[in-house]
């Protein structure tokens, strides 16, 4: 298929897209890598009257350190993301995640601030961004706003941004030292959508918890902190029974749908037999 006819711009400048978007009154889509929306175009499931394309505004694109934060530019490229020097040393869960994320050539185009707007449910940044209390700022006709993960994402391919709205940056606090990350995924093929993930951070104190933070790709219509489940392991420890007892609430936690891919029993399970999984290894990493 080819995509409906649409008009193209290319600005250079946040304030020139954002007069662009505004001009054409929420009937424009802003092109950041092109990965998700070409096929979306492509299948005619999205039919814009215009693309504002984000790739030729360099300001867009940069990965920073800021007061306890990494602070990243909305067309950060997953593939920079992968490599980045701040990256691996304060974000160790972002990294981790982006080698899930699709395929080389995907991730040499797909930008960090492309999937969180997409906001696939089964997209690993989305759940990177739940699991470490990121936010993001968005920049609109009414000026900037920060969003926090808990108030984005509302359901499939749906975030709280206004169609007038750009996401410009993405905020992540720098990850404790000496914690453990681990994304767990199930996915039928390498490169292909979870099927199921967890994104699993855990610091600690000896044997005690002091902070557990978990969140799952794919086990619902948005990313799901698992709070209650990380409650188990903040109060009763990093044992085994604990780990087992957060597993199991972990599981009973999440709504799942079913779908062509797996039935909601299915991913269920998967949520469990996950976040077992990522906390074993998050603690191992945590121990050194
Ligand atoms: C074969 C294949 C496999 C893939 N596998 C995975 C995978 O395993 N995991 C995964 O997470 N992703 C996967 N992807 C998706 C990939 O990560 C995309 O790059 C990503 O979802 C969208 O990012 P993008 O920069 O390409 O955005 P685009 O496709 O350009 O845009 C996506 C949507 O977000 C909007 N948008 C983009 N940027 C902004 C912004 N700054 N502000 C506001 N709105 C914006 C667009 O208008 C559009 O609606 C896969 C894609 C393909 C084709």
């Amino acid at each position: 298929m080819k995509p409906p006819k649409f008009d193209y711009h290319a600005p250079t400048t946040v304030d020139e897209a954002l007069a662009l978007l505004q001009r054409y009154g929420g009937d424009a889509k802003v092109l950041a890598g092109g990965q998700s929306l070409m096929p979306l175009l492509n299948f005619r499931l999205s039919r814009p009257a215009a693309l504002v394309d984000l790739n030729r505004i360099p300001a867009l694109a940069y990965i920073r350190e800021h007061d306890g934060q990494v602070r990243l530019g909305a067309m950060t490229r997953q593939r920079t993301i992968e490599f980045d020097s701040i990256v691996a040393r304060k974000l160790p869960l972002l990294r981790e995640a982006t080698r899930w994320v699709g395929h080389l050539p995907i991730r040499t185009r797909g930008t960090i601030g492309g999937s969180i707007a997409h906001a696939d449910p089964s997209a690993e940044y989305p759940a990177v961004l739940t699991a470490l209390e990121g936010e993001v700022v968005a920049r609109g006709p009414k000026g900037e706003r920060v969003v926090p993960a808990r108030d984005l994402f509302r359901t499939y391919l749906t975030t709280s941004l206004e169609p007038e709205e750009i996401l410009v940056e993405v905020r992540l606090p720098a990850t404790p030292a000496g914690a453990g990350v681990a994304l767990e995924e199930f996915a039928r093929r390498h490169g292909d959508f979870a099927i199921v993930g967890i994104a699993a951070m855990i610091a600690r104190e000896g044997q005690r918890c002091t902070q557990a933070r978990l969140a799952t790709a794919g086990a619902g219509p948005v990313p799901l902190r698992l709070r209650a489940a990380e409650e188990i392991l903040e109060r009763e420890g990093l044992g085994d029974a604990a780990i087992e007892a957060a597993a199991r609430r972990a599981a009973e936690l999440v709504s799942p749908d079913s779908d062509i891919h797996a039935s909601a029993d299915y991913r269920r399970h998967l949520t469990g037999v996950l976040t077992r999984r990522a906390l074993k290894r998050a603690l191992g990493i945590a121990r050194g």
